[in-house]
């Protein structure tokens, strides 16, 4: 394989990229020079560099330092009592910036297909049974509220985990929610405003 079709099968794991868009991407590179190429590289090498994984809610986040937890699991000032579980990074991200929701989180790293046969390979589910069973023991959690996408697969995901939880719901006396109807069907997390966020917490249940 060539140099310009290696590049090309990378871009193409990227979420919603097709082969042409893949390949638009190698083209575009090739002819904004090679600075261009050498600013990338520099980026991808400073990602890897200074970014971490929380070992809690297992987020992303730009690491400068020895701190071991995200900010978000490290400030005090969020209720441990609640856990609320997001399918992406981004999803966090926007939950953070509407300042809706000031307890913890977790994120899933997807969604559940229907059907699938390994299910820990989609989603963080062992690592979800950690945490709870951690946070229940250490931290006072109370309640996990299932933040998965408003569509059929969302929901899917949402009443697989509650089933996977069960035991340890039983065992430490949580509570398992899901967010409310203020997101319209098929609405993605990720674009809802403030409001919405906002009002789907409030009518959680
Ligand atoms: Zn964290």
């Amino acid at each position: 394989m060539d140099a310009l079709q290696t590049l090309a099968e990378k871009f193409l794991k990227f979420p919603g990229v097709g082969p042409r868009q893949a390949k638009r991407f190698v083209y575009h590179l090739l002819s904004r020079g090679p600075a261009e190429i050498s600013a990338l590289e520099a980026a991808l090498a400073a990602l890897k560099k200074a970014s971490a994984q929380c070992p809690h809610c297992f987020r992303f986040y730009p690491n400068t330092g020895s701190v071991a937890l995200c900010p978000e699991c490290s400030d005090k000032g969020r209720d441990p009592a609640l856990m609320m579980a997001v399918e992406r990074d981004t999803d966090l991200d926007a939950i953070r910036a509407s300042d809706a929701y000031r307890g913890r989180f977790f994120v899933l790293g997807g969604s559940l297909p229907f059907l699938e046969q390994e299910p820990a390979k989609k989603i963080r589910i062992r690592e979800l049974l950690t945490e709870v069973e951690r946070a229940a023991k250490e931290d006072g959690l109370r309640e996990i509220i299932l933040a998965t996408s408003a569509n059929a697969e969302g929901e899917h995901t949402a009443l697989y985990i509650s089933k996977t939880l069960e035991s340890l719901l039983k065992k430490y006396d949580l509570q398992v929610t899901a967010l409310g109807r203020g997101l319209s069907t098929g609405a993605e997390l990720e674009y809802a405003d403030k409001e919405t966020l906002k009002n789907a917490l409030k009518n959680r249940g």
